[in-house]
């Protein structure tokens, strides 16, 4: 059984729509009906040997990661994130200095962006650190943006730039220097908490998701939940002049790094075609609002099973590594 095939298992066995739950499992944050709001319910953790490494990652980095990993998942409902509880299983190993520097990450990432600590649990562990992080926000009635909204014909658009953190992973797995650029993407990603706001605000996505695990496979997940297939032009897909410079330089496989590497906590959402003008028209303001580029880069379709990237004159290009899963 892997991940994905786990949760599958639940979103069968458990009932996705209940008394006061508008979405349980199976989307970036689950979607609570209160009163005024709906609430968003999320939670991820770091493992120490499956999500990092101390010897390439600083405590300040992975306290700062944990917590903008959910706070992508609420911005990939389009929501604010307001409080979170942390727990943290600690190996003897871990000095007082480096358990410090994490919750000052965390600080600084929970200023930044406006969100209270509110609590947590700490306890022993025998071999790796852990650290694991529930965070609740809350979003307009009725306006969160799922992961099954997007509809033939609708086009796909992205945030930011892909693929310098799985280059940067990369070269920390074989031991190659690396520039600081590249670790920091990897190490310290900021979550695109305005922009998924900024998008709900105008009711302007069908579907919305957080690309932590590569860009294809989470893409793959919009299209599974929505019952359609998608078209990707691949000259379309945003990297950084950092990342284009490098690949051409080592001759890397640019593209499969962009597409199927993972970690870059972009967004990746879809706009119907009656929202198109209204949404180019407004692209430049929201692009400065949020502090990141977006870029169209294809198309959804109405067959499932069609899943592709056009590389140059069309062609149909093979893209083998289908993101990451956790049991794999
Ligand atoms: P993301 O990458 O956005 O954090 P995941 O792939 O981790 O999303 O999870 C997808 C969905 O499955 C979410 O709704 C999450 O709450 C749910 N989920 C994941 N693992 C479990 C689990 N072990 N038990 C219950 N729900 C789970
Ligand atoms: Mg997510």
């Amino acid at each position: 059984m892997n991940e994905f095939e786990l949760i599958k298992f639940l979103t069968q066995k458990l009932p996705r729509k209940t008394k006061g739950l508008s979405c349980g499992i199976g989307d970036d944050c689950a979607v609570i009906r209160g009163e005024k709001f709906d609430w968003l319910l999320t939670a991820d953790s770091l493992i120490e040997g499956v999500h990092f490494d101390f010897r390439n990652t600083n405590a300040t980095d992975l306290g700062r990661k944990v917590l903008s990993a959910n706070l992508s998942d609420v911005a990939a409902m389009g929501g604010q994130p307001l409080y979170f509880t942390v727990s943290i299983g600690v190996p003897r190993r871990v000095s007082a200095v480096q358990l410090k520097k994490i919750y000052s990450g965390m600080i600084d990432v929970a200023k930044k962006n406006g969100v209270v600590m509110a609590g947590g649990d700490t306890c022993a562990s025998p071999k790796g650190l852990f650290i694991s992080i529930a965070l609740v926000g809350k979003i307009m009635k009725n306006r969160a943006i799922l992961r099954s909204g997007a509809r033939p014909g609708d086009h796909v658009f992205v945030s930011g730039t892909f693929g310098d953190a799985a280059f940067a992973l990369g070269c920390l797995k074989k031991k190659r220097k690396v520039d600081r650029y590249f670790v920091n993407r990897l190490n310290n990603p900021s979550a695109r908490v305005k922009l998924g706001r900024l998008i709900a605000d105008e009711g302007l996505a069908s579907s919305m998701i957080d690309v932590s695990d590569g860009l294809l496979a989470d893409l793959g997940h919009i299209a599974d939940a929505s019952g359609v297939g998608f078209v990707v032009d691949a000259g379309a897909v945003p990297v950084s002049g950092f990342f284009s410079n490098i690949a051409a330089r080592y001759g890397l496989d640019s593209l499969l790094l962009a597409l199927a590497g993972g970690d870059d906590y972009e967004l990746c959402f879809t706009v119907p075609r009656s929202r198109l003008r209204a949404f180019l028209k407004m692209k430049k303001i929201i692009e400065k609002k949020a502090g990141c580029p977006v870029s169209m880069i294809g198309r959804i379709v109405e067959n499932k099973r069609k899943r592709i990237v056009r590389g140059k004159g069309g062609k149909v290009l093979a893209i083998s590594r289908r993101g990451y899963d956790h049991f794999r």
